[in-house]
C-alpha cells in the first residue's frame, strides 16, 4: 500500500545522487506513468489515478482478444462517440522536462538503458536511444506470433480482411500496447535483463514498480549489489530497499540532477 508524503526537494540527497550519476558509465532505468505526469497524461495508480478513482479495468483483455481477434479489430473502426480523455490526453502529449533530462543524461554516456513502461512514446519523441518499451508503444502494431513490429502508419489494414496478418509469418497482428493477461515478448525481457545485469546504478523513476515483470528489474539491481535510486513524490513497496529516494515529481527533479552534474563538470 502507498503512501503519500509531502513532496520535499531534499538538497544534499540531489547532491548525493548527482554525484553517484557523475560516476557511473551504466545507469539503467525502470520508467513508469508518473514519468508523463507533467506532460498531462494521468497514472493508474498512485494519488488522484484513474484506477485509484475508477478501479481496475478487465484482467483477461488478452484472452478477449486472442477469443475474436476480428471482433476487437471491427470495434477499431467503429465510430464512437464515447469520449475517451486518456486517449485524448496521450494524443495531446509532448516530452516534458524529465524526458529531456533523461535524453541528456543519455548522450553524457552515463544512462545506458532505458526500460520504459508507459506506451506514449514521449521517450522517443524526446530523442532517447536505448529503450525498451516493455509494455509496448500505442503507435506501433505486433504480430503475435513472430513479434515483429511497425509503425502503425506504416501498415494499411484493410477492413474487409480482419484480422490483419503479418507479412512474415502470416500470424495475427495485434495493437503493440501488452494488454491484461498478454505476456511480454521474450525479446524484450532479455534485453531488460541484459541491461540490468551490466548496470551500475539502477533509477526507478515515477513507478509503483509493482507491475511484473517490469518490477523484477530493480529487485535483480538489488541483489546484485547494485544502488537504487527512487524518484517519485509517494513512498512505494520499492522505498524502503532503495539507497535514496528523492521525493517530488520528475519533470522537476532531473533536471534539477542535470543542472548539478554540468555545474560540477565546469
Ligand atoms: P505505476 O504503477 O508505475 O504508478 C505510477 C507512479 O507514478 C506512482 O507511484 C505515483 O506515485 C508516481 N507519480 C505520480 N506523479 C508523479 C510525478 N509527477 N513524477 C514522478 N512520479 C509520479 O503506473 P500506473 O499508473 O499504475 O500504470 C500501470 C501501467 O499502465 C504502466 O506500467 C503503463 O504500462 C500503463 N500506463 C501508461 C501510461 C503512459 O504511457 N503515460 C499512463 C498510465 C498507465
Ligand atoms: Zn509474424
Amino acid at each position: 500500500m502507498e503512501t503519500t508524503q509531502s513532496p520535499s526537494m531534499n538538497q544534499s540527497e540531489l547532491v548525493k545522487v548527482a554525484e553517484l550519476l557523475s560516476r557511473s558509465k551504466n545507469t539503467v532505468v525502470l520508467a513508469g506513468a508518473g514519468m508523463s505526469k507533467e506532460s498531462g497524461i494521468p497514472t493508474f495508480r498512485g494519488k488522484g489515478g484513474l484506477w485509484t478513482i475508477n478501479g481496475e479495468p478487465p484482467l483477461n483483455q488478452y484472452e478477449i482478444f486472442l477469443d475474436d481477434p476480428k471482433k476487437w479489430w471491427s470495434e477499431k473502426f467503429t465510430p464512437n462517440n464515447k469520449e475517451d480523455s486518456f486517449a485524448t490526453a496521450l494524443d495531446q502529449s509532448k516530452p516534458n522536462d524529465g524526458h529531456n533530462a533523461l535524453v541528456q543524461l543519455e548522450r553524457l554516456g552515463i544512462i545506458s538503458h532505458l526500460i520504459t513502461q508507459n506506451v506514449d512514446d514521449l521517450h522517443r519523441q524526446a530523442g532517447q536511444i536505448s529503450i525498451t518499451e516493455i509494455h509496448g508503444n500505442r503507435y506501433w502494431i505486433r504480430c503475435i506470433a513472430c513479434n515483429s513490429r511497425w509503425p502503425k502508419n506504416s501498415i494499411s489494414i484493410q477492413k474487409d480482411l480482419l484480422p490483419p496478418r503479418c507479412e512474415i509469418c502470416n500470424g495475427i497482428l495485434k495493437s503493440d500496447t501488452v494488454m491484461f493477461g498478454e505476456p511480454i515478448p521474450p525479446n524484450l525481457l532479455q534485453d531488460c535483463h541484459d541491461a540490468t545485469r551490466k548496470a551500475d546504478l539502477f533509477l526507478t523513476i515515477g513507478t509503483s514498480a509493482i507491475v511484473y515483470p517490469a518490477g523484477q528489474f530493480p529487485i535483480m539491481a538489488l541483489e546484485k549489489g547494485i544502488p537504487l535510486i527512487e524518484i517519485n513524490p509517494e513512498t512505494t513497496p520499492l522505498s524502503e530497499f532503495t539507497k535514496i529516494n528523492l521525493r517530488g515529481p520528475s519533470g522537476q527533479i532531473l533536471p534539477e540532477l542535470i543542472k548539478l552534474i554540468s555545474e560540477n563538470q565546469v
